[in-house]
């Protein structure tokens, strides 16, 4: 039961729009501060350990948030609802439900902050998209061009935190303070003239784009190693990160590490020099992609990567295109390349046999044949005892064995430091 009344003017909101931009419209619209419109909206106030400023109002509301606004406002509460972050939980990000916010350690979850569309904004009279906010945007799938990052006024990205109450927003103008406090004036740049990349629709990074959203939307992913065995989005988007996260890290050295490898060659040049030097002297050099990467161009660039390894259809190859990444990850971090299980908790045993498959090539044959790494999904195995010797020969090859050559792939299993070489083979 709601408690709140209708708002006398109404402001329809457009497709696809955030609430938190939805509600800036309203304020704008009817002239208000924030202050004043969120509890004529039903939202009370809420501190918790959080400065009014940092308090996101828009990401997770209750239930009873929603069935306020929608009485407030005339639309329903389901169309509120998918104005926030909360149809995302689970798919391409983590909503934590005590404090909730955006669980920044999964996903590359943002808690904040959130990338735009300059064409998107002029052509909606300055409406923000509530998928801009996901860590896996970095293209516009309407104009075929890379997400902006930062005002071209002030330099510094955008919606890191509310709108201040205290002001009447203005669609498509930068709210960011001009010295960082909510005393000094507003920079107010005009963010439709921030310049931003087009691409081809049938360039990659535009095609990686449409991926992830087909994978975000219909919340399964079935592409490359995934076809046989489709896994939920989550699952896949963590491998995604994992492999991307490797990408970065490799990134972050000195650049001829990466001259040395071809980790860039398929890609789109204008992405790869515009992945950011400063992202080169990051203060965790050693975790860069734990998290989601500041820049459009490094995530387009990281996603490119870790999908040309996972978008393939069958493991051997997607194994053969990790190799060239695992290569590159042992020289920054040789423990890295061996282990895939410290590359992320919630990796998927598929991308463990990719991984596999990748670290197999050049051990002998006889191993890749004990790991099965003729079949789709390569296993890892432990030693085996020494045979009884009278005892006939087992061989993947033989007739009958499950998984061997000739017979149906099995599904992946879990695997555990599965690219350690094994004492009795080495
Ligand atoms: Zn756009
Ligand atoms: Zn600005």
């Amino acid at each position: 039961m709601s408690f709140v009344r209708t708002l006398p003017i109404r402001v329809a909101p457009v497709s696809g729009e955030a609430l938190d931009s939805w509600v800036e419209a309203i304020a704008h619209r009817t002239d208000t501060y924030l202050n004043d419109l969120l509890p004529a909206l039903g939202f009370l106030p809420r501190h918790e350990g959080l400065s009014p400023a940092r308090w996101d109002w828009s990401g997770m509301p209750t239930d009873l948030e929603l069935e306020s606004i929608a009485s407030a406002t005339g639309i329903t509460a389901g169309q509120v609802h998918r104005m926030t972050l909360r149809p995302y939980d689970q798919r391409a990000l983590v909503l934590n439900p005590h404090s909730r916010r955006v669980d920044q350690r999964l996903l590359w979850g943002r808690a904040r902050g959130s990338r735009y569309c300059p064409v998107c904004l002029a052509e909606s009279g300055g409406r923000w998209q509530v998928s801009w906010r996901l860590g896996w945007s970095f293209a516009c799938l309407v104009h075929n061009r890379l997400l902006a990052d930062d005002c071209p006024g002030c330099l510094r990205p955008q919606r890191m935190r509310p709108h201040s109450g205290y002001g009447i927003p203005i669609p498509g103008r930068c709210a960011n303070t001009t010295r960082g406090s909510d005393k000094h004036p507003r920079c107010h740049h005009d963010l439709t003239s921030a310049p931003s990349l087009p691409f081809p629709a049938e360039s990659p990074v535009i095609q990686a784009q449409h991926l992830l959203a087909t994978c975000i939307d219909t919340g399964r992913a079935d592409f490359g190693i995934y076809a046989a065995d489709p896994q939920p989005a989550r699952v896949a988007l963590a491998d995604i990160r994992a492999l991307a996260a490797r990408f970065l890290m490799v990134a972050s050295r000195p650049a001829d590490l990466m001259s040395d490898t071809c980790l860039t060659r398929d890609m789109p040049a204008e992405i790869v020099t515009r992945i950011p030097t400063q992202e080169r002297t990051s203060r965790f050099p050693d975790r860069p992609g734990a998290s989601a990467p500041p820049g459009a161009p490094s995530t387009a660039a990281a996603v490119l990567v870790a999908l040309n390894i996972l978008n393939q259809p069958a493991f051997a190859e997607a194994g053969q295109r990790m190799r060239t990444l695992v290569e590159a990850v042992s020289r920054v971090s040789p423990q890295a390349a061996l282990t895939v299980s410290t590359w992320g908790a919630d990796i998927s045993p598929l991308l463990k046999s990719v991984h596999l498959a990748a670290a197999l090539h050049r051990r002998p044959l006889s191993e890749q044949l004990r790991h099965r790494a003729v079949t789709s999904a390569p296993e890892s195995h432990p030693p085996t005892r020494a045979r009884r010797p009278n005892a006939p020969a087992r061989s993947p090859l033989s007739p009958g064995r499950a998984g061997g050559y000739g017979q149906p792939p099995r599904k992946a299993r879990s695997t555990r430091s599965c690219v350690r070489p094994c004492p009795r083979c080495s």
